[in-house]
């Protein structure tokens, strides 16, 4: 395995800054933490103090798991470590800092942003991890059916429309649009995407970070890209009234938007644009699809374990009995660090706007309204793709119910 290298944000040695003082040990503690946390596909590394010492955990495939324990001392060089290496100050004290290094290992880099909070007990950090590499994640490996990866194919060939995924926070909505992005010509289409921040770099297109402090709001870059003729724009979040009505619009003037929203559901999303002030009329004519999304933990392979299916069990779930005789739960090894889970797919229920859908919605008609016209629409709702995962051995039941209740 080759040696991980940190770099400062402006590309000088990191490590180098770390002066004598600070110790060569917390250097070599770190370096191996960081190592350690990109070998586990580990997302966040929280250090902060718990009792006499100091705790460590990495968040894998959405929970958090201890990985190790250090003296006091040790783990506040560990935190000044890495406030040298982002330039934070680390005389003053001030309540919450912010910042980033890089590391490089092999060909792979990585973009550590940093958030440090002083808490009663001493300062807890936080360590976000970024993969820099470009995105590889294809459309066949989101967990979409195969329905489902042919409508959205054919929407990333349309010239004007919108797309939006919805899902709460940290779903993998923002990952769903890289792998369309990556199905899009770009060598001939112009495309742009603002973010906050950009995750993955797609070659052949134009990314733009969002940064509200220095008045570049989602809204902001949307009006300046606008006028750089883009085909397709990728909008990391709607969040706003106004991010909302200048996406919208734009759709209907031969731009394809791509965009993400925080809602339960699709019938969620619409009114999510309600609330944004988006009128009905404008709603219907620019929005075609909406893809609702979860991301839940797939059963380790290894030693997942069989449990009949009693029907009596789903029905008190207020989940549908799955079609097979058998599901599968979680078991515990060591491929799995004892969890019984390895990795995470996404479960997803897509709506595409027709002539009902649109009338019910030009009158205003009340959630459960749409939710019949969904069901009785072509596409699976999440818990219907859910159950197919679990009667696939792919999904147990308790993670459905954790991720969809
Ligand atoms: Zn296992």
């Amino acid at each position: 395995m080759e040696e991980l290298t940190l770099f400062k944000s402006n590309g000088e040695p990191g490590l180098d800054a770390v002066s004598p003082s600070e110790g060569s040990r917390a250097s070599f503690v770190l370096l191996r933490l960081l190592s350690d946390a990109l070998d586990r596909a580990a997302t966040d590394i929280h250090v902060e103090s718990e009792g006499p010492g100091v705790k460590v955990r990495y968040r894998v495939d959405g929970f958090l798991r201890p990985v190790a324990d250090y003296d006091l001392e040790l783990g506040r060089r560990l935190i000044s470590c890495v406030k040298v290496i982002c330039d934070m100050d680390i005389t003053k004290k001030s309540r919450f800092q912010d910042g980033s290094f890089l590391g490089k290992r092999g060909d792979e880099e990585v973009d550590f942003r940093v958030s440090v909070i002083q808490e009663v007990g001493g300062d807890k950090m936080v360590v976000r991890i970024l993969q820099r590499k470009m995105h590889e994640g294809v459309i066949e490996s989101l967990g979409l059916n195969d329905d489902l990866i042919a409508t959205m194919r054919g929407f990333t060939r349309r010239s004007q429309g919108t797309l939006i995924v919805a899902g709460p926070t940290g779903v993998g909505k923002t990952t769903t649009l890289y792998a369309l992005l990556q199905e899009v010509d770009r060598t001939r289409r112009n495309v742009v995407s603002i973010e906050d921040p950009v995750e993955y770099h797609l070659p052949l297109m134009t990314q733009i970070h969002v940064n509200p402090k220095v008045g570049m709001s989602f809204a902001a870059a949307l009006r300046s890209v606008l006028r750089q003729d883009p085909n397709i724009l990728m909008i990391g979040e709607i969040r706003d009234a106004e991010t909302a009505e200048i996406a919208l619009q734009s759709a209907l003037t031969g731009h394809l938007i791509l965009t993400t929203t925080h809602a339960k559901d699709a019938i969620g999303a619409i009114f999510r644009l309600s609330e944004l002030n988006i009128p009905p009329y404008q709603l219907v004519t620019t929005v075609n699809l909406i893809l609702a999304q979860r991301l839940a933990r797939k059963l380790c392979e290894r030693c997942k374990k069989p449990l009949p299916v009693k029907k009596k069990y789903f029905a008190t779930l207020g989940f549908p009995a799955p079609a097979t005789d058998t599901v599968y739960r979680a078991g515990g090894c060591p491929e799995c660090d004892d969890t019984g889970y390895r990795g995470r797919v996404g479960v997803f229920e897509l709506l595409q706007m027709n002539d009902p859908l649109r009338d019910a919605i030009l009158r205003k008609a009340p959630e459960s309204e749409l939710q019949a016209l969904q069901a009785s629409g072509p596409y699976p709702r999440l818990v219907h793709d859910a159950m197919k995962k679990v009667e696939q051995g792919v999904l147990s039941m308790e993670e459905v119910s954790r991720v969809l209740v």
